[in-house]
């Protein structure tokens, strides 16, 4: 795969100001090439709160489709069938998806079911030959993450993951002006996303179903956000946890902060929450100049702000947007914008050396990869 900044340069190449182009125009003029008429043919499964919102985007999809869905509960099946004009023969219930393997109208699979079934249906994927979108986080930890991108490339599917934001107009001006170095040298990275949860009985609260709290929720927007706003993969960790309710967080952490040591000396300050809202935001400083997103992780629009003035970039449907990304990605075999398997398996190796220094009382982890 090509790095970050072969595909900026080529987004660039012939349209001037890509930067500031929403993709699915961008997908639009690059898709009157070949495949011209293909669309990617999309089954959700789990429809649940996030199938429901990448759906609904998914109607302004131009190279990509919802063709079938894969539940666990008939009643939304029924719904799902009326809604996206859905053949019988292209529903499945999570005993029935490897007969997804015979069916010549679904080409990829979007995961999106609670994170710690993401690794067992993941291989159900692959092992039904359909290409797979995993929501984030990838799995419950990197040992996880790597057998779903080892059992995907032995099934020789293509393997992403859902990080719409490698996509969003503003995140990738940041970057790329980061790359180009109006920045200077990045010095530091301050991020934090979080949310104030609701439901104390949801799967969000419970350790089986979501492998841990708000680090592995949003905490993932924070370190990754740190991880493009440098370039650089985190050599040493440090984290500290607060709880102010151990009962409703009994099993999960609530609120997490953490600082991440990269290679040429920079050190981002990241942080998490479960407990309250109004919190979401990533700042760069270099010693030439400043960025910063805010909001900066949720769906949109997002502004972003820098020492040379406004980022004017689209405003756009990022669950569109992404799925128009991956589909040109497929159909016409473009590199991706870092949101293979390998993107969220970095992340978790970061995310494992984070919960193990929460173990070890905020102690200096040095990651191993
Ligand atoms: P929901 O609880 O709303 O939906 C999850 C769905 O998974 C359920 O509705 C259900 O669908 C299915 N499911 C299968 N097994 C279980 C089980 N044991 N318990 C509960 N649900 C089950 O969650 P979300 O849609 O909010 O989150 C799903 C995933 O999407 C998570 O990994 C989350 O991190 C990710 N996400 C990503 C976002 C992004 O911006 N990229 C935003 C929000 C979530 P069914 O009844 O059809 O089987």
């Amino acid at each position: 795969m090509n790095s970050r900044r072969d595909f900026l340069q080529q987004v660039s190449l012939g349209l001037g100001t890509a930067a500031f182009t929403s993709f699915p125009a961008l997908a639009n003029q690059l898709a009157k090439g070949a495949n011209q008429d293909k669309k990617l043919r999309v089954a959700i499964m789990g429809l649940g709160g996030y199938a429901n919102i990448v759906a609904r985007g998914m109607q302004e999809c131009k190279l990509a489709t919802i063709t079938g869905v894969i539940s666990g509960t008939p009643s939304k099946i029924e719904t799902w069938k009326q809604k996206y004009n859905i053949p019988d023969k292209n529903t499945y219930n999570y005993e029935t998806v490897g007969q997804i393997k015979n069916n010549p109208d679904i080409d990829l699979v979007y995961v999106i079911t609670p994170n710690s079934l993401h690794h067992k249906h993941v291989l159900q994927i692959a092992a039904a030959g359909k290409h797979v979108i995993c929501e984030k986080p990838i799995a419950d930890n990197a040992k996880q993450a790597r057998e779903m991108i080892a059992a995907c490339e032995k099934a020789g599917v293509k393997f992403y993951i859902g990080y719409r934001l490698h996509f969003e107009p503003h995140t990738r001006e940041l970057i790329r002006m980061r790359e180009a170095g109006a920045f200077g040298k990045v010095m530091h990275v301050n991020n934090y996303a979080g949310f104030k949860i609701g439901d104390p009985t949801q799967w969000r609260l419970k350790k089986s179903l979501a492998g841990g709290g708000a680090l592995m929720d949003v905490g993932v927007y924070s370190l990754n956000g740190a991880r493009y706003c440098t370039g650089e993969e985190p050599i040493w960790v440090t984290a500290q946890e607060s709880k102010t309710d151990p009962v409703k967080f009994k099993e999960v952490d609530e609120t997490v902060t953490f600082q991440l040591g990269f290679p040429s000396g920079i050190i981002a300050n990241c942080g998490c929450t479960y407990g309250f809202n109004n919190v979401e935001g990533l700042k760069l400083m270099g010693d030439k100049g400043w960025a910063q997103l805010n909001p900066a992780f949720g769906y949109g629009p997002i502004r972003g702000n820098t020492h040379l003035g406004p980022i004017n970039a689209a405003d756009v449907n990022h669950q569109a947007n992404q799925m128009d990304g991956i589909a040109d990605c497929i159909l016409n075999n473009k590199p991706d914008p870092n949101v293979s398997g390998h993107e969220g398996l970095k992340d978790m190796i970061v995310l494992d050396a984070v919960y193990e220094s929460l173990r070890k009382n905020g102690a200096k982890i040095m990651i191993s990869r």
